[in-house]
């Protein structure tokens, strides 16, 4: 058995009670290989160290190469750090002592295995569609147990997680009003007007993708949520030729852009990205 399937057992064990069968939603139990409901439905633990609880799941956009490259930017440049340390303030002043913390859509896991890190006696579960990207996130080393998964029908019981990360992409409220504990926290995570703005006003000049709106989400957010709080992330990355065509890569907004379009872009030697996002803090209504 690989190391990080037996490390990936180990660690289920504490997330049993926030399971569910993803066919019949009973609750799960732990085999000696991975999990099984009360009807046996069963589901080993990968050779990676993740579980699979989702039925077929269709190719997506995202390979195994543009997770890779993605996750190869984000350490090298500490792309997202700022991010990562201020939702990390966020949950421990605003949740309780170690939260029990699922990113919906978590990628190849780079901001999960961050906040988990930073904060003591945390767990994470990270749920994403995107086997590719799943199989990336089990390279962390973090308290987090790794679940490709549907995320409109997470395979999470009612009520069994402290906050929900719901980092740029799309939100599904009444899920996460169903897995999040009474008072639990959403953590939403949405782009400014700035954001990405080098790549925006070369490759989108003129067009209504030159810029982010992001009221809309806002006011969703606060109409499903006690709002709690927000805060402002804005800074710079530089970023050197290789970094820039991976950024372009693993953007949806430029991954179609031709490569003549990209070489032009290269020509101009632009040395730093923008990113500049808000953070919405808000809790479960009781
Ligand atoms: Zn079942």
């Amino acid at each position: 058995m690989s190391t990080k399937k037996q490390r990936a057992l180990m660690q289920l064990g504490h997330y049993t009670d926030s399971l569910r069968c993803p066919i019949c939603q009973q609750v799960l139990q732990l085999t000696e290989t991975g999990v099984t409901c009360a009807n046996r439905h069963t589901v080993d633990v990968a050779r990676q160290g993740y579980l699979h609880l989702a039925g077929t799941v269709a190719k997506s956009r995202y390979t195994k190469e543009l997770f890779t490259a993605r996750q190869t930017l984000l350490q090298e440049t500490a792309f997202f750090e700022p991010l990562i340390e201020e939702i990390s303030e966020w949950i421990a002043k605003e949740a309780k002592d170690s939260p029990r913390i699922v990113d919906m859509g978590c990628g190849e896991g780079t901001h999960l295995a961050g906040i988990v890190n930073r904060l003591s006696g945390s767990q994470g579960i990270g749920i994403d569609l995107s086997k590719e990207g799943i199989q990336l996130a089990t390279n962390h080393s973090a308290e987090v147990v790794w679940l490709v998964a549907d995320l409109a029908k997470s395979p999470l019981q009612e009520a069994s997680v402290d906050v929900v990360l719901n980092i740029l992409s799309p939100a599904n409220h009444q899920e996460f009003r169903r897995i999040l504990k009474p008072g639990g926290l959403v953590v939403k995570v949405i782009p400014n007007a700035a954001y990405l703005h080098e790549l925006r006003s070369f490759f989108y000049a003129g067009t209504d993708k030159e810029t982010f709106e992001n009221e809309e989400a806002q006011n969703r957010f606060t109409n499903e949520l006690e709002f709690v709080g927000s805060s402002s992330v804005s800074y710079q990355k530089e970023l050197d030729d290789k970094q820039w065509r991976d950024l372009i890569g693993m953007t949806p907004l430029t991954w179609n852009a031709d490569e003549k379009k990209v070489e032009e872009f290269l020509a101009q030697n632009v040395s730093s990205i923008t990113i500049d996002l808000t953070i919405l803090i808000g809790r479960a209504k009781g």
